[in-house]
């Protein structure tokens, strides 16, 4: 990982671009736009607290503050500096610009997440710090409570406009409201954009009467009138703003080095890693990504990443990047769109994007609901007698089960931070209504803790329909996934077994899907004695099924007609959201509601 050294502090002093687009040293500029340190509020980096010390004061005179606009853009998601139209706006309207972060416990997903994903995050500030100062700026970067660091901000810096990008999810909605009442009553003027969503959630709620749209297919109707989202930005132009560092005391506000924040690996596999963090990765991922498309649209099929999941490829997904906006969605949205009409010449279907509008569909589902990550108090979500078993729950995270597909599994997720669809319906199914009967709010946390593209509304939503908790008509359909028969077809070859389950790697094809079948000469021969070197089955799949589709079906006399829960609007709504083989072949068959061999007990 890279880390800040005395080379790139130097790079500051390297001639950039003045605002009429002249080289200008940072010295001669630093004297225009850095301000007087004559403010020392001695409040030491503790807690909440922040350091001020040397912190720039007052412009310089000559400068008259009244005509001077300070903005500060704070980034939170949104880590990116292509079609960010918040970060825009500080450009145009600033006539000095600060771009920071703030670290205060819970800032996108820090305070529930695992190693991977703080790697992820502190990448992605790392590569807009670099990004900045390709146009002479520095991300500047704060520890504590937002309120306290702005009430300072504004003293201190003279700090006159906010800006920042709408964070959707209910979670973010305490804090942003009391960064906008300071403001106003500061009379700071702060701009909130929408740019992490391709609508506004909340003018979909308000055009759906002030409620969320409950099925899929209500919410496009209601985006549909609205109409298509708005096209992505051009590239930002920072020739009309000043990106002032003051370099003496810059050192206070760069983004400490990563073992600082005190988080360390929870498994030394993490050591080899797969995903990078930040918008130039983003971006060139997201040009390998558009070639894929553009060869499927040839080719004459859509949905790639679906059409053939490739479980040990090499990254390919972009949901980490949409998760912390290093991507943004327009840009996706829009590219695929416009790939299709160009090589088709025709009006491109709304299905080639049909997963994104699953993203926007689950955020505006939480809206208003702080409950959505869990069973009580959230009114989408059936109340489900789930059982409490520490130590299944134990073996499930950690890959020890005994079924080799959920093991392998569970191990690239605590790994790599990243498994495919498929991936995660298997173990989600297996973790709650199919086989071990615990609760879909134990497996959120345990994703909160290593998907690198872990959303709160995203992530509870799928939970929840993989549960049948809501969204979900498998209430009608108590089918679930064989974790044996799913396996197989998933990984034909073993391979994906195979590299995350060593100790299997000489178990025959055969039996690697269930290995207690085979005979012990084998086991021996293969080096994998069955509940010695690898586990036995945690639950016999045949008899943990049944008794739970029974348990179902007594859930669902309880409920009928107490409970309106959400429900896909068609088959074909399941058929796109299950992602399953089939239907991006074309074949109708694999269906949440009719048996085919991977689905049933
Ligand atoms: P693509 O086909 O490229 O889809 C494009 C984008 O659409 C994705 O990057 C993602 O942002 C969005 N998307 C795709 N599928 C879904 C979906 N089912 N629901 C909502 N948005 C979707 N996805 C997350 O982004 N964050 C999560 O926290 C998350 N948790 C999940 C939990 C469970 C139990 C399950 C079953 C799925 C979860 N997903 C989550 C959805 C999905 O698995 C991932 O978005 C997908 O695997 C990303 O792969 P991709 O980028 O190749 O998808
Ligand atoms: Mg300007």
């Amino acid at each position: 990982m890279k880390r800040e050294t005395e080379d790139d502090l130097e790079d500051i002093s390297q001639p950039k671009l003045s605002k009429y687009g002249q080289p200008q040293t940072a010295a001669a500029s630093a004297t225009v736009q850095c301000m007087e340190s004559e403010s020392r509020l001695e409040a030491e980096q503790d807690g909440d607290r922040i350091s001020f010390i040397g912190m720039p004061s007052k412009p310089k005179s000559g400068l008259d503050l009244r005509k001077t606009t300070i903005a500060v853009h704070w980034f939170r998601h949104g880590l990116r500096l292509h079609d960010n139209p918040s970060l825009l706006d500080a450009i145009n309207l600033g006539d000095e610009l600060y771009p920071i972060f703030i670290f205060d416990g819970e800032v996108a997903g820090t305070k529930v997440c695992g190693f991977n994903r703080w790697r992820f995050l502190y990448e992605s500030l790392e590569d807009i710090d670099r990004r900045l100062k390709e146009f002479g700026g520095r991300l500047y970067t704060f520890k504590g409570d937002p309120c306290t660091i702005f009430s300072q901000l504004i003293e201190e810096w003279g700090m006159n406009l906010l800006t920042f990008e709408q964070d959707p999810e209910p979670i973010w909605q305490d804090r942003d409201n009391a960064v906008k009442r300071l403001c106003e009553e500061r009379g700071i003027k702060c701009i909130e954009r929408v740019s992490h969503t391709l609508w506004d959630p909340n003018e979909v709620i308000s055009r759906n009467g002030g409620s969320p749209p409950v099925t899929y297919a209500m919410f496009q109707e209601v985006v549909s009138m609205i109409g298509l989202p708005h096209r992505a930005n051009d590239e930002p132009d920072f020739r009309g703003v000043k990106l002032p560092i003051c370099e003496e005391t810059f050192s206070t506000y760069m983004l400490p080095p990563f073992e600082d924040f005190g988080v360390k690996m929870e498994h030394v596999e993490q050591e080899r890693q797969l995903w990078i963090g930040g918008e130039t990765r983003a971006l060139e991922l997201f040009e390998v990504r558009i070639r894929k498309e553009a060869a499927a649209f040839k080719a004459g099929y859509c949905l790639p990443n679906q059409y053939m999941p490739e479980l040990l490829g090499p990254p390919m997904s972009l949901s980490p990047y949409l998760r912390f906006g290093c991507l943004s969605v327009r840009r996706f949205y829009w590219r695929i769109h416009d790939t299709y009409t160009e090589l088709n010449n025709v009006i491109s279907p709304t299905q080639l994007t049909a997963q994104l509008i699953w993203r926007e569909y689950f955020y505006t589902m939480s809206i208003g609901n702080k409950n959505f990550d869990q069973m009580n108090g959230n009114n989408i979500c059936l109340k489900i007698d789930w059982s409490e078993d520490q130590e299944k729950l134990q073996k499930w995270t950690n890959g020890q089960t005994g079924y080799p597909w959920i093991d392998a599994c569970m191990k690239q997720l605590k790994q790599e931070g990243w498994i495919h669809q498929v991936a995660r319906h298997a173990v989600a199914c297996f973790l709650t209504r199919g086989d071990l009967w615990i609760s879909w709010e134990e497996g959120l946390k345990v994703f909160f803790q290593y998907l690198l593209d872990a959303d709160w509304s995203i992530c509870a939503g799928n939970w929840m329909w993989i549960s049948s908790s809501a969204f979900e008509k498998v209430l009608q359909c108590p089918n679930c996934f064989c974790p044996v028969r799913y396996g197989r077809r998933m990984d034909p070859t073993g391979e994906f077994v195979r590299n995350f389950l060593p100790v299997l790697r000489n178990m025959p094809l055969r039996y690697l899907f269930e290995p207690w079948k085979a005979p012990l000469a084998i086991q021996e021969k293969s080096g994998c004695i069955i509940g010695k070197d690898y586990p036995e089955p945690i639950v016999e799949h045949r008899i943990a099924a049944s008794s739970n589709r029974e348990k179902m079906n007594r859930t669902v006399a309880r409920l009928e007609d107490k409970f309106s829960y959400c429900t896909p609007s068609s088959k074909t709504e399941v058929l796109e959201f299950s992602w399953l083989p089939e239907t991006a072949r074309g074949v109708d068959k694999c269906t949440a509601d009719d048996l085919c061999e991977i689905l049933g007990i």
